[in-house]
Protein backbone atom coordinates (compact mmCIF):
# COMPACT_ATOMS: atom_id res chain seq x y z
CA UNK A 1 0.00 0.00 0.00
CA UNK A 2 1.40 3.25 -1.18
CA UNK A 3 -0.02 6.92 0.24
CA UNK A 4 -1.40 8.83 -2.28
CA UNK A 5 -2.61 12.68 -2.61
CA UNK A 6 -3.99 13.86 0.40
CA UNK A 7 -3.19 10.85 1.99
CA UNK A 8 -5.10 8.64 0.80
CA UNK A 9 -4.06 4.40 1.01
CA UNK A 10 -3.68 3.30 -2.09
CA UNK A 11 -4.80 -0.27 -3.01
CA UNK A 12 -2.92 -3.02 -4.99
CA UNK A 13 -5.40 -5.21 -6.11
CA UNK A 14 -5.40 -8.55 -7.47
CA UNK A 15 -8.21 -10.34 -9.40
CA UNK A 16 -8.21 -13.69 -10.23
CA UNK A 17 -11.29 -15.23 -11.68
CA UNK A 18 -11.86 -18.75 -13.67
CA UNK A 19 -12.59 -17.26 -16.91
CA UNK A 20 -12.86 -13.92 -19.54
CA UNK A 21 -15.86 -12.12 -18.35
CA UNK A 22 -16.32 -13.61 -14.69
CA UNK A 23 -14.89 -10.67 -13.44
CA UNK A 24 -17.84 -8.35 -15.13
CA UNK A 25 -20.85 -9.22 -13.48
CA UNK A 26 -20.10 -9.14 -10.29
CA UNK A 27 -17.20 -7.03 -9.78
CA UNK A 28 -17.13 -4.59 -12.50
CA UNK A 29 -18.41 -1.71 -11.30
CA UNK A 30 -15.70 -2.41 -8.20
CA UNK A 31 -12.90 -2.74 -10.26
CA UNK A 32 -13.81 0.34 -12.64
CA UNK A 33 -14.46 2.55 -9.22
CA UNK A 34 -10.97 1.62 -8.18
CA UNK A 35 -9.07 2.47 -11.35
CA UNK A 36 -10.79 5.50 -11.26
CA UNK A 37 -9.33 5.93 -7.65
CA UNK A 38 -5.72 5.54 -8.33
CA UNK A 39 -5.37 2.39 -6.83
CA UNK A 40 -3.22 -0.34 -8.82
CA UNK A 41 -4.94 -2.87 -10.43
CA UNK A 42 -4.03 -6.44 -11.83
CA UNK A 43 -6.21 -8.93 -13.49
CA UNK A 44 -5.92 -12.82 -13.87
CA UNK A 45 -7.38 -15.36 -15.36
CA UNK A 46 -6.75 -18.74 -14.88
CA UNK A 47 -8.38 -20.13 -18.10
CA UNK A 48 -9.12 -18.50 -21.39
CA UNK A 49 -12.38 -19.79 -21.51
CA UNK A 50 -12.31 -22.32 -24.53
CA UNK A 51 -15.51 -24.16 -24.15
CA UNK A 52 -17.62 -21.36 -23.32
CA UNK A 53 -20.54 -20.07 -25.49
CA UNK A 54 -20.29 -18.29 -29.37
CA UNK A 55 -23.12 -16.54 -29.33
CA UNK A 56 -22.30 -16.25 -33.24
CA UNK A 57 -20.32 -18.34 -35.69
CA UNK A 58 -19.38 -14.91 -37.37
CA UNK A 59 -17.28 -14.38 -34.11
CA UNK A 60 -15.31 -17.12 -33.43
CA UNK A 61 -15.27 -21.29 -33.63
CA UNK A 62 -14.20 -23.88 -30.87
CA UNK A 63 -10.81 -24.24 -32.07
CA UNK A 64 -9.66 -20.29 -31.84
CA UNK A 65 -12.14 -19.33 -29.00
CA UNK A 66 -9.21 -19.55 -26.80
CA UNK A 67 -7.67 -16.88 -28.37
CA UNK A 68 -10.97 -14.50 -29.24
CA UNK A 69 -11.99 -14.43 -25.94
CA UNK A 70 -8.54 -13.17 -24.43
CA UNK A 71 -8.58 -10.28 -26.96
CA UNK A 72 -12.23 -9.55 -25.81
CA UNK A 73 -10.83 -9.53 -22.39
CA UNK A 74 -8.19 -7.46 -23.18
CA UNK A 75 -11.09 -5.20 -24.91
CA UNK A 76 -13.10 -4.94 -21.79
CA UNK A 77 -10.23 -4.42 -19.58
CA UNK A 78 -9.00 -1.59 -21.44
CA UNK A 79 -12.63 -0.36 -20.70
CA UNK A 80 -12.48 -0.88 -17.48
CA UNK A 81 -8.96 0.71 -17.29
CA UNK A 82 -6.83 -2.28 -16.37
CA UNK A 83 -3.77 -2.58 -18.41
CA UNK A 84 -2.42 -5.35 -15.83
CA UNK A 85 -4.26 -8.77 -17.41
CA UNK A 86 -2.51 -11.88 -17.52
CA UNK A 87 -3.42 -15.57 -18.20
CA UNK A 88 -2.45 -18.47 -16.99
CA UNK A 89 -3.52 -20.38 -19.71
CA UNK A 90 -5.55 -23.43 -18.50
CA UNK A 91 -8.00 -24.90 -20.37
CA UNK A 92 -12.00 -24.32 -19.35
CA UNK A 93 -13.43 -27.43 -17.69
CA UNK A 94 -16.87 -26.74 -18.90
CA UNK A 95 -19.93 -26.79 -16.51
CA UNK A 96 -19.99 -29.71 -13.86
CA UNK A 97 -20.28 -33.13 -15.43
CA UNK A 98 -19.17 -32.68 -18.80
CA UNK A 99 -16.84 -34.42 -20.65
CA UNK A 100 -14.59 -31.19 -20.48
CA UNK A 101 -14.07 -31.86 -16.66
CA UNK A 102 -12.08 -34.53 -17.94
CA UNK A 103 -9.50 -32.86 -20.43
CA UNK A 104 -5.81 -33.16 -19.04
CA UNK A 105 -5.34 -29.52 -20.20
CA UNK A 106 -7.93 -28.65 -17.81
CA UNK A 107 -7.92 -26.52 -14.35
CA UNK A 108 -9.95 -29.08 -13.08
CA UNK A 109 -6.79 -31.56 -13.30
CA UNK A 110 -4.01 -29.67 -12.83
CA UNK A 111 -2.04 -30.39 -10.12
CA UNK A 112 -2.87 -28.16 -7.44
CA UNK A 113 0.28 -27.87 -6.18
CA UNK A 114 1.71 -26.11 -10.00
CA UNK A 115 -1.63 -23.41 -9.56
CA UNK A 116 -0.60 -22.78 -6.26
CA UNK A 117 2.81 -22.24 -7.08
CA UNK A 118 1.44 -19.86 -9.82
CA UNK A 119 -0.68 -18.15 -7.91
CA UNK A 120 1.96 -17.55 -4.68
CA UNK A 121 3.79 -16.42 -7.31
CA UNK A 122 1.89 -13.47 -8.23
CA UNK A 123 1.31 -12.45 -4.73
CA UNK A 124 4.87 -12.84 -4.53
CA UNK A 125 5.35 -10.24 -7.30
CA UNK A 126 2.58 -7.72 -6.75
CA UNK A 127 1.85 -7.84 -2.46
CA UNK A 128 -1.47 -6.78 -3.29
CA UNK A 129 -3.80 -5.59 0.23
CA UNK A 130 -6.95 -6.82 -1.79
CA UNK A 131 -7.40 -9.91 -3.56
CA UNK A 132 -10.82 -10.52 -5.58
CA UNK A 133 -11.90 -14.06 -6.44
CA UNK A 134 -14.99 -16.65 -6.65
CA UNK A 135 -17.15 -17.25 -3.36
CA UNK A 136 -16.80 -21.09 -2.41
CA UNK A 137 -20.04 -21.82 -4.32
CA UNK A 138 -18.49 -20.71 -7.46
CA UNK A 139 -21.63 -18.88 -7.97
CA UNK A 140 -23.34 -21.80 -9.67
CA UNK A 141 -20.81 -24.90 -9.10
CA UNK A 142 -18.64 -24.01 -12.18
CA UNK A 143 -15.87 -26.52 -11.33
CA UNK A 144 -13.21 -23.90 -12.45
CA UNK A 145 -14.83 -20.72 -10.07
CA UNK A 146 -14.38 -23.43 -7.36
CA UNK A 147 -11.02 -24.79 -8.18
CA UNK A 148 -9.92 -21.05 -8.22
CA UNK A 149 -11.44 -20.25 -5.31
CA UNK A 150 -10.11 -23.50 -3.49
CA UNK A 151 -6.46 -22.48 -4.53
CA UNK A 152 -6.28 -19.05 -4.24
CA UNK A 153 -7.50 -19.45 -0.39
CA UNK A 154 -4.86 -22.64 0.14
CA UNK A 155 -2.18 -19.85 -1.12
CA UNK A 156 -3.19 -16.80 1.23
CA UNK A 157 -3.93 -19.40 4.05
CA UNK A 158 0.10 -20.65 4.21
CA UNK A 159 1.12 -17.08 3.48
CA UNK A 160 3.65 -16.42 6.83
CA UNK A 161 3.84 -12.69 5.90
CA UNK A 162 1.41 -9.58 5.67
CA UNK A 163 -1.99 -11.00 4.15
CA UNK A 164 -4.52 -9.34 1.46
CA UNK A 165 -7.64 -8.49 2.34
CA UNK A 166 -9.53 -11.51 0.86
CA UNK A 167 -12.85 -10.72 -1.34
CA UNK A 168 -15.00 -13.19 -2.73
CA UNK A 169 -17.15 -11.99 -5.33
CA UNK A 170 -20.79 -13.36 -4.02
CA UNK A 171 -24.31 -13.22 -6.22
CA UNK A 172 -26.51 -13.46 -3.40
CA UNK A 173 -29.05 -16.68 -3.92
CA UNK A 174 -32.48 -14.05 -2.71
CA UNK A 175 -31.02 -12.72 -6.47
CA UNK A 176 -31.36 -15.22 -7.69
CA UNK A 177 -34.62 -16.02 -6.66
CA UNK A 178 -35.87 -12.62 -6.98
CA UNK A 179 -34.26 -12.76 -11.07
CA UNK A 180 -36.37 -15.62 -11.28
CA UNK A 181 -39.54 -14.40 -10.45
CA UNK A 182 -38.39 -11.45 -12.57
CA UNK A 183 -37.80 -12.84 -15.88
CA UNK A 184 -41.16 -15.21 -15.55
CA UNK A 185 -43.16 -12.60 -14.55
CA UNK A 186 -41.88 -11.25 -18.01
CA UNK A 187 -42.58 -14.01 -20.00
CA UNK A 188 -38.52 -14.90 -19.86
CA UNK A 189 -37.26 -18.20 -19.83
CA UNK A 190 -34.47 -17.78 -16.76
CA UNK A 191 -31.24 -19.43 -17.32
CA UNK A 192 -31.54 -21.51 -14.53
CA UNK A 193 -34.58 -24.21 -13.26
CA UNK A 194 -36.77 -23.04 -10.03
CA UNK A 195 -35.73 -26.45 -8.47
CA UNK A 196 -32.09 -24.88 -8.19
CA UNK A 197 -33.03 -22.01 -6.57
CA UNK A 198 -32.33 -23.39 -2.96
CA UNK A 199 -28.90 -24.53 -4.31
CA UNK A 200 -27.47 -21.99 -6.47
CA UNK A 201 -25.84 -18.35 -5.32
CA UNK A 202 -24.35 -17.36 -2.23
CA UNK A 203 -25.81 -18.02 0.75
CA UNK A 204 -27.30 -14.41 1.86
CA UNK A 205 -26.09 -14.73 5.48
CA UNK A 206 -22.67 -14.54 4.04
CA UNK A 207 -22.61 -11.12 2.42
CA UNK A 208 -20.16 -8.32 4.41
CA UNK A 209 -19.77 -5.78 1.59
CA UNK A 210 -22.88 -4.64 -0.37
CA UNK A 211 -21.73 -1.71 -3.00
CA UNK A 212 -23.70 0.71 -4.77
CA UNK A 213 -21.91 1.39 -8.51
CA UNK A 214 -24.37 2.97 -10.35
CA UNK A 215 -21.77 5.71 -10.65
CA UNK A 216 -19.70 3.33 -12.33
CA UNK A 217 -22.46 0.90 -13.97
CA UNK A 218 -22.33 2.55 -17.83
CA UNK A 219 -18.21 1.67 -17.76
CA UNK A 220 -19.45 -1.92 -16.36
CA UNK A 221 -21.75 -2.24 -19.21
CA UNK A 222 -19.75 -1.21 -21.59
CA UNK A 223 -16.50 -3.86 -20.65
CA UNK A 224 -19.24 -6.38 -20.84
CA UNK A 225 -20.07 -5.59 -24.03
CA UNK A 226 -16.64 -6.73 -25.02
CA UNK A 227 -16.82 -10.13 -24.64
CA UNK A 228 -19.62 -10.65 -27.30
CA UNK A 229 -19.18 -14.08 -28.10
CA UNK A 230 -21.12 -14.95 -24.21
CA UNK A 231 -23.53 -12.15 -25.13
CA UNK A 232 -26.44 -13.73 -26.51
CA UNK A 233 -29.06 -11.21 -27.56
CA UNK A 234 -32.23 -13.43 -27.57
CA UNK A 235 -30.72 -14.99 -23.96
CA UNK A 236 -32.53 -14.34 -20.62
CA UNK A 237 -30.62 -11.52 -19.81
CA UNK A 238 -30.96 -9.95 -23.22
CA UNK A 239 -34.32 -9.69 -23.03
CA UNK A 240 -34.55 -7.71 -19.91
CA UNK A 241 -35.64 -4.06 -20.01
CA UNK A 242 -32.58 -2.56 -20.29
CA UNK A 243 -33.19 -0.25 -17.24
CA UNK A 244 -34.20 -3.80 -14.97
CA UNK A 245 -30.86 -4.86 -16.15
CA UNK A 246 -28.88 -1.62 -15.19
CA UNK A 247 -30.83 -1.68 -12.08
CA UNK A 248 -29.33 -5.37 -11.50
CA UNK A 249 -25.50 -4.47 -12.59
CA UNK A 250 -25.69 -1.53 -10.14
CA UNK A 251 -25.02 -3.17 -7.01
CA UNK A 252 -22.47 -5.60 -6.18
CA UNK A 253 -21.85 -8.14 -2.99
CA UNK A 254 -18.50 -9.37 -1.51
CA UNK A 255 -17.53 -11.61 1.62
CA UNK A 256 -14.54 -10.41 3.24
CA UNK A 257 -13.11 -13.72 4.23
CA UNK A 258 -11.08 -13.02 7.93
CA UNK A 259 -7.59 -14.66 7.64
CA UNK A 260 -6.92 -18.34 9.67
CA UNK A 261 -4.18 -16.80 11.77
CA UNK A 262 -6.15 -14.77 14.37
CA UNK A 263 -5.70 -11.47 12.81
CA UNK A 264 -8.91 -9.66 11.90
CA UNK A 265 -9.20 -8.05 8.38
CA UNK A 266 -11.01 -4.50 8.44
CA UNK A 267 -13.82 -4.16 5.54
CA UNK A 268 -12.07 -1.69 3.70
CA UNK A 269 -13.95 -2.02 0.48
CA UNK A 270 -16.82 -0.36 2.07
CA UNK A 271 -15.15 2.91 2.47
CA UNK A 272 -13.20 3.32 -0.65
CA UNK A 273 -11.06 6.68 -1.04
ZN1 LIG B 1 -16.74 -18.37 -15.26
Amino acid sequence: MTQGSQDKPKFTVLSIFAHPDDEAFGSGGTLAELVRKGHKMTTVCATNGDVGEISDPALATPENLWQVRQEEMRRAMTVTGIKDVRFLGYRDSGMDGTPDNDNTSSLFQADPAKVEAEISALLDELQPDIVFTHDPTGGYGHPDHVTVYRRTLAVINAMTGKRPHLYYVCFPRENFKRLWHEMTDAGITPPFAKEQLDDIGSPDDFITTVRDVSDFVEIKKESLSHHQTQIDPNGPFGKLAPLVLTAWMSTEYFYLDQPNNGETHEDILSDLV
